[in-house]
């Protein structure tokens, strides 16, 4: 009962109480109404409060975007800024002296910064040079680097045999006390063990921390050389364990190429799978799942239902039948590594007519796959990745158009922006004042330096081919002694990354129609077996009709059927689980960032997110299921994000017997215009503002390249630009 409720009964029931008492009641009365009413004026004074809150937080929102703005402007000054937060590199550096502090209050900044792709050189290891070269240690010493290993956040996801093979390949370093072993600002490719002495570690001359044997050191080199963001002093003569970058991704190439081969010809043997395509295998060992089972299990019994297949890795296993109306299971024969069974269940026919009992004293491992996942694989993958015949005319005649155009024919108007290697310019063709286009330099020497020579051949090939709607378009390419250059197609509506920072997120329908056209460019560049690897916002420009056009193809590969890749490519909010664990990693990866860039367009954050990259790795591998979904990010949106950043990447939708049409089917983008969309009769969402071809306004304004002239390449790279 109120207060309220409970005096007016007092109050009726006042004709039976004493004067004093009714006197005391409505007094109490009187009380209540002025503090109901104060009440009522505090809720006022808070829905006035809230009110100003929400003006305050609009007005900080814009105020943020303005900062971000400047902050493009002068982004000279601010660079370095930057890529010190994208270098950072070990947890250990940074945990003394309050800084941890405040790099937690900068891993928001980098949403709001535009941010560079990072690739190790590419790697070209064939199955023949994979040879690894083991220094013999002692058992202490094996263990303490195995401990090290465990103990870090990064290093501990991988595998035992790699962890062993790491173990295995280490070799000893000595450093006299006082000597560096690591230098601030440093390129570096070294992962160090310290197993004796102490090491003190200081950024900008500042001390941060000392540490005693057993931690990792440097492990970002591990992936890619880094400059090196603290240096590492020897305080004590010290002992270390190191390993170079080369020898790592050995191991990792190993493992996995010796698993998948080991599992291929197993599955060869098994004459359901015998007739499929090398590719088919290949995907088929890749879902297959270790099973582990003791002396005595019955890994199936007689009877019941099942639809796993097995096939023996290690051990032996007995089968036994049981006849109608016996109790007594007859031996009927023994199966060891490389025999198989239950195959019947992958079609269909799920009854057991057997049992299969382990017997060896160490136990059985199976190789094991269920129907779903089988069927999900098996069927006709050829014929949804194959859909496409390719008009090589149409392509070849648009780039004829522009054989006659030499360098010296190109006006630069402006910079439209800035890429790993160099400006992208506007430029109009002398004569052509009706069109313009943009033209991308690359300084050689740069490339040749990072040894992205592979990758910007890759650039070349993809985009001069590529005759899709959703990819810019490249018509011709130049060089001189400094500089490559592509000349393209030119989109003057400006970075997606722009207009998500100045409206702070998109809502579902916008988010939806960008998300469609990406998924249009992963069609046609899936389809032809063409990963892409470095989806963001800053790589999805604005045509003149507001829809979307993938660029920037520098880590773009061409992939043999059924072959995966290794080099370590991408930006580190976007990369997949199985590129940080260089287990090899396909066009799936593609499909994890499109879950990634979803999230980011919904919300303005990319949902992975620390304040470096070793960090951001970290949260990568704790997958999609830790992360907190915001409440504006709907149902369908949330499940379909969720089934693209699946960490088994044969589970990802877009990877499966459906290819790409069954993220085209999600819920999410039910009663989506594909059909619209393609035909660019959809209304985009936003249309850009263009005043006419030589417009540059939706881009960030850069001032002029101070840098100078970068140096001839001398290296003599006979590049085929
Ligand atoms: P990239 O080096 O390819 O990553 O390009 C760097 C930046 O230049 C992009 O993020 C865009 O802002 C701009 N840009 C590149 N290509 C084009 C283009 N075809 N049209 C307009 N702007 C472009």
């Amino acid at each position: 009962m109120s207060c309220y409720g409970f005096i007016n009964k007092l109050v009726h029931r006042s004709k039976k109480m004493s004067p004093q008492e009714v006197e005391i009641i409505s007094n109490y009365k009187l009380l209540l109404d002025e503090k109901s009413k104060e009440l009522l004026k505090k809720d006022e004074y808070i829905i006035q409060l809230e009110k100003k809150l929400e003006d305050k937080e609009l007005m900080i929102k814009y105020l943020q975007n303005e900062i971000d703005k400047f902050r493009q402007v002068v982004k000279p000054i601010t660079q370095k800024i930057i890529t010190k937060q994208i270098t950072l590199g070990d947890d250990v550096w940074n945990v003394k002296n309050g800084t941890q502090n405040n790099q937690e209050e900068q891993a928001q900044e980098p949403s709001r910064i535009k941010r560079e792709g990072i690739s190790a050189e590419p790697v070209n290891l064939s199955k023949t040079d994979l040879h690894i070269t083991k220094i013999p240690k002692t058992s202490r010493s094996r263990e303490l680097i195995k401990a090290a290993i465990l103990d870090n956040d990064f290093m501990k996801n991988l595998e035992p045999t790699q962890i062993r093979e790491i173990v295995d390949c280490m070799y000893p370093e000595e450093y006299k006390a006082g000597s560096l072993i690591i230098r601030e600002g440093d390129v570096g490719s070294t992962v160090y063990v310290l197993e004796e002495g102490r090491v003190e570690v200081s950024r900008e001359e500042k001390f941060l921390s000392t540490l005693t044997p057993g931690k990792v050191l440097g492990e970002l080199a591990i992936l890619y050389n880094c400059q090196r963001t603290a240096t590492i002093k020897a305080a004590t003569d010290c002992k270390l364990w190191a390993i170079e970058r080369q020898c790592f991704q050995t191991i990792m190439m190993r493992t996995g190429l010796i698993r998948q081969a080991e599992y291929t010809d197993f599955l060869k043997s098994v004459p359901i799978f015998k007739d499929l395509p090398e590719e088919t295998l290949i995907k088929i060992s890749d879902v297959l799942d270790e099973c582990h089972y003791v002396n005595g299990d019955y890994i199936i019994r007689q009877g019941n239902r099942g639809d796993t297949f097995f096939i023996i890795s290690k051990g032996k296993v007995n089968v036994t039948i049981k006849k109608k109306d016996s109790s007594e299971e007859k031996y009927i024969r023994t199966l060891t590594k490389g025999d198989f069974f239950g195959e019947k269940a992958l079609h269909g026919d799920d009854l057991r007519t057997a049992n299969i009992i382990v017997d060896d004293p160490e136990g059985v491992t199976c190789l094991v796959i269920d129907r779903d996942t089988y069927l999900q694989l098996i069927s006709n993958l050829d014929e949804v990745r194959t859909r496409y015949i390719d008009d090589v005319d149409d392509r070849r005649r648009l780039n004829e158009e522009f054989s006659h155009v030499r360098l010296e024919d190109l006006k630069i108007l402006t910079t439209l922006g800035v890429g790993g290697f160099g400006r992208v310019e506007l430029v109009q063709i002398s004569g052509q004042p009706n069109k313009s286009f943009a033209l991308k330099q690359m300084k050689k020497s740069q490339i040749v330096e990072t040894r992205q020579q592979q990758h910007i051949m890759s650039e070349k090939e993809i985009m001069g081919e590529a005759n899709c709607d959703f990819i810019v378009k490249l018509f011709k390419t130049f060089k001189d002694a400094k500089y490559l250059y592509m000349l393209m197609e030119s989109c003057l509506g400006g970075e997606l990354w722009t207009v998500l920072r100045d409206k702070g997120f998109f809502d579902d329908n916008t988010t939806r129609f960008y998300t469609a056209c990406v998924v249009q460019a992963f069609d046609y560049l899936h389809s032809r077996n063409i990963i892409y690897r470095d989806l963001k916002p800053e790589n999805l420009l604005l045509d003149s009709k507001g829809y979307v056009k993938l660029v920037d193809f520098g880590f773009a590969k061409k992939l043999q059927p059924g072959r995966k890749t290794w080099t370590f490519c991408g930006t580190p909010e976007y990369v997949a689980p199985e590129v940080i664990l260089n287990r090899g990693h396909d066009i799936s990866a593609d499909y994890w960032s499109l879950g990634v860039l979803m999230f980011e367009l919904l919300t303005g954050t990319p949902p992975f997110n620390g304040s470096d990259p070793m960090k951001t790795y970290n949260v990568i591998l704790k997958g999609i299921d830790a992360i907190d979904f915001p409440k504006n990010i709907t149902r369908n949106a949330t499940a379909l994000i969720k089934k693209l950043c699946r960490d088994n990447p044969a589970e990802r939708l877009g990877y499966q017997k459906g290819g790409i049409s069954d993220i085209q089917k999600h819920k999410w983008f039910d009663g989506f215009n594909w059909e619209g969309l393609v035909n660019r009769t959809l209304d985009p969402p936003i249309m850009p503002k263009i005043r006419n071809v030589t417009d540059s306004s939706n881009f960030d304004p850069y001032p002029p390249d101070e840098g100078g002239l970068p140096p001839d390449d001398l290296t003599g790279w006979d590049c085929n630009f």
